[in-house]
């Protein structure tokens, strides 16, 4: 990750502690620290390691600072929120994925502050303001929701298109005030509506 560019040793740090091969199917174990995505059941994948590393550091958050998660799936990118010190609210559509991640979560002893079961599309109105969001599946458009519960200062990271997406933050400037930069392109799973 530093050899492509990861400078950030906060997101470094918190990488090397993740034991990425507990988050993957025992199938895939020989290939858990090569940068690859592998599916994790329900038609979703967990994201590269690069894809992690990048976006973890384009949120520029600071220990105990407040951040939203939307689609927790392996739980692999929250467990890395976690290393950072970070207290992480969390939100995943699919059941089996929600039920599956919830028990990894218990037997590594990783403690989201909240896990949630719904659509993260409303993003998570009671506990908002957060410092930052990050989305990690392909959002066709930026939900106002989202923009709505960032912290004056604060940060959404969120790779944005259809069928291959634009990573983008977006930084509120004020309470009317955004500001948007684009980094290129990344693939994902789709960010659906509803939950299943
Ligand atoms: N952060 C995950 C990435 C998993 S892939 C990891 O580290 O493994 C993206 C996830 O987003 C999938 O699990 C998918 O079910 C979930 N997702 C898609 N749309 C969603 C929505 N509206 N709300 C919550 N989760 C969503």
């Amino acid at each position: 990750m530093r050899d492509k560019g990861i400078a950030d040793t906060t997101v470094l740090d918190a990488m090397n502690k993740v034991p990425r091969h507990l988050f993957l199917d025992s199938s895939f174990l020989e290939h858990a620290y090569k940068n690859k995505a592998f599916p994790i059941g329900a038609d979703q994948t967990i994201s590269h390691p690069y894809t992690v590393a990048f976006q973890s550091e384009l949120l520029r958050v600071q220990p105990g600072d407040k951040i939203l998660e939307i689609g927790t799936g392996s739980g692999y990118q929250c467990a890395v929120l976690l290393e950072m010190k970070l207290q992480v609210y969390t939100i995943e559509r699919q059941n089996e994925l929600f039920k599956r991640t919830s028990s990894l979560f218990r037997k590594l002893q990783y403690r989201p502050r909240k896990f949630v079961f719904g659509d993260g599309y409303k993003g998570l109105p009671e506990e908002a303001p957060f410092d930052a969001i990050i989305v990690t599946c392909g959002a066709p458009e930026i939900p106002d929701a989202l923009l709505s519960q960032l912290k004056i200062g604060g940060r959404l990271v969120i790779p944005v298109g259809v069928d291959h997406q634009i990573m983008t933050l977006v930084v509120r400037n004020s309470e009317t005030d955004f500001s948007k930069t684009t980094y290129g392109e990344f693939r994902f799973v789709p960010f659906l509506g509803g939950k299943e």
